[in-house]
């Protein structure tokens, strides 16, 4: 049978996780070893998922079935036998089973998201990866020996879905009104709008916050988990409709209604706001380095194009111009990759945690606020100028390109929009002063840096950028400057660390790419000069390492 996809998507048969050189310089540093289940999903990923995921994107999304042949109420989402199948066998890589049963850490699942990182198929394994640690975590034991067993079973295991967010209220959940009643021993929610529930249809199961009390407020919102069926076997919600979306096509994303609906409560539901808040950190987290993913095989089609089209009589990647647009590039994604892998190792390191939170936790959080909102703008910018590159067709649906960036600009607004990471950041700073312990970590990253000018440097660098956040925090409409104060610490943390992973990185071709693109990202985006050395912006062989696996 023929099969010319390689045709349409030029780095069809790479290895997302051996072939991605920074990527495996960032593990290195941060001492994360690879199993073989990893490897193999990277060439799984580029071999057979991108194929079906740009399929189901085009020609094959998600279908409402409302109703069973005998006029059964079914509330049930169909996907293509192919959707079932790559579902599957994502799952068979162990990428919520593997770090939610306790067997690898945190990090395992997040990595697994940067190499998957289609928008879509990777939001339905985010929901089920953080439905399972809100049943492990916080489930009675009844209810986890009856529903954790499902959701990690590998590929026949169960799917999630967290349902937040009303038509009232996505950034404030305050004035989200699903009450939750007790009757007996039995909890059921009443309320229909929960307006964006991705999953729904699909999922086996959903955690969902409920106010307890009545009233505005965050503080009477318990969280729980919710069968999608009843104990009578039926729908135990309904789903109204579907949406319509620019981009995420393979997952369903519907309103749902509760009426009598069967719910168990996690945890104390005095406290329901706050695990409500740590199940979302891993979606930040699964986000930030979804962008990143998605960002990097934008960009990795876009150098492999580079290099074949020709313009004026040579390959477009030959024009000084051009090859400038791809270093700049490159070196954003690596500062978003690398801070987002940090936060995503803090998280992993401090996940045993409950409330009240010491700062070892509240730390992973304001990296997760922090590489969320770089991560997801670096990767519609990439995403974006990965299109132009392929001039006139970029914009064409008829190849995987586009689709890039219609699944890049949702990182950006979903688990929380970009003024809603920079607020919530402001609040952990204001009431935690967690940024004392960034600076700490800061100085303690430095000591990884070999070469000592460097080090002066970019020791010099966080000096300053702390005074201008003191400054910036002693003003009294600090929330203007909140954004600010994101990027500033955002984009010191990520240049530290990209010098730290280039010393750490024991190949010199590679060490000497790594360390170009850390001069650039430190030049850009700590110092903002406009005029970059032209050494560092003239070199398309520190982008060579993207041609090893063809
Ligand atoms: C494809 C998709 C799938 C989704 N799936 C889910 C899901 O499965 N479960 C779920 O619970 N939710 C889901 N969501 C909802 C998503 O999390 C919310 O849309 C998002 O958090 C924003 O909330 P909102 O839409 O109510 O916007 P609003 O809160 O109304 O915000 C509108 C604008 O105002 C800004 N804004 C709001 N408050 C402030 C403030 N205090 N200061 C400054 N600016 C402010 C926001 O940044 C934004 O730009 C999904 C959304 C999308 C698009």
């Amino acid at each position: 049978m023929r099969n010319q996809f390689s045709e349409l998507f030029l780095s069809k048969g790479l290895n997302y996780a051996k072939d991605d050189m920074p990527l495996n310089s960032a593990l290195q540093f941060f001492k994360f070893i690879p199993d073989r289940d990893l490897i193999n999903l990277g060439k799984y990923v580029s071999e057979e998922m991108i194929e079906s995921a740009d399929f189901i994107d085009h020609g094959s999304k998600p279908k409402l079935q409302t109703w069973s042949i005998l006029g059964k109420r079914i509330d049930y989402v169909r996907i293509s036998p192919d959707h079932v199948n790559t579902l599957k066998k994502l799952l068979g890589f162990g990428v919520v089973s593997k770090s939610s049963s306790g067997e690898f850490p945190w990090l395992y699942h997040f990595i697994s998201g940067y190499i998957i990182s289609d928008s879509g198929l990777f939001c339905t394994l985010t929901l089920t990866a953080q439905t399972a640690y809100a049943i492990s975590k916080y489930g009675d034991s009844s209810l986890k020996n009856q529903y954790f067993p499902f959701y990690i079973a590998g590929n026949e295991g169960w799917l999630g879905a967290t349902y937040y967010s009303e038509i009232q209220g996505g950034s404030d959940l305050g004035s989200n009104t699903t009450i939750a009643k007790k009757s007996g021993a039995i909890w059921t929610l009443q309320g229909s709008d929960k307006y964006f529930a991705s999953d729904a249809g699909l999922a086996d199961g959903a955690i969902v916050t409920a106010k307890v009390k009545e009233g505005y407020g965050v503080r009477n919102i318990g969280l729980f988990f919710v069968p999608a069926l009843n104990l009578e076997n039926k729908p135990n919600y309904d789903i109204r409709r579907l949406k319509e979306k620019l981009g995420t096509i393979a997952v369903p994303t519907g309103e749902v209604e509760f009426k009598d609906t069967i719910a168990f409560p996690l945890g104390d539901l005095n406290k329901g706001i706050y695990y409500a808040m740590e199940v979302l950190t891993i979606s930040r987290i699964d986000d930030a380095l979804a962008a990143c993913g998605i960002a990097r095989k934008a960009l990795w089609e876009a150098y492999l194009y580079a290099n074949e089209r020709t313009s004026f009589g040579k390959k477009i990647i030959e024009h000084p111009l051009l090859r400038r647009d791809f270093i700049e590039l490159e070196s954003e994604l690596e500062g978003s990759l690398f801070l987002s892998i940090f936060a995503a190792k803090k998280f992993s390191d401090s996940c045993d945690e409950k409330p009240p939170y010491t700062d070892k936790y509240n730390l992973a959080r304001l990296l997760s606020h922090l590489s969320k909102n770089i991560a997801a703008e670096t990767s519609t910018a990439i995403t974006r100028y990965a299109m132009e590159i392929f001039g006139g067709i970029g914009f064409f649906e008829e190849f995987p390109i586009a689709k890039f960036h219609r699944d890049a600009i949702v990182t950006s607004i979903w688990e929380g929009t970009s003024n809603i990471q920079a607020l919530d950041m402001l609040e952990a700073i204001l009431k935690k002063k967690i940024h004392i312990s960034l600076y700490q970590v800061l100085n303690d990253l430095l000591e990884n840096i070999d070469d000592e000018k460097t080090r002066e440097r970019v020791r010099e660098s966080v000096e300053d950028m702390k005074k201008e956040v003191n400054l910036l925090l002693s003003q009294s409409n600090v929330e203007l400057y909140s954004k600010d104060i994101l990027n500033m610490m955002g984009h010191m943390v990520a240049s530290t660390l990209m010098f730290c992973i280039s010393y750490s990185t024991d190949n010199q071709g590679d060490r000497q790419s790594l360390l170009n693109m850390a001069e650039v990202y430190y030049l850009r985006n700590v110092l903002k000069k406009g005029k970059l050395p032209e050494e560092l912006i003239s070199n398309a062989d520190f982008l060579k390492w993207m041609e090893r696996g063809n």
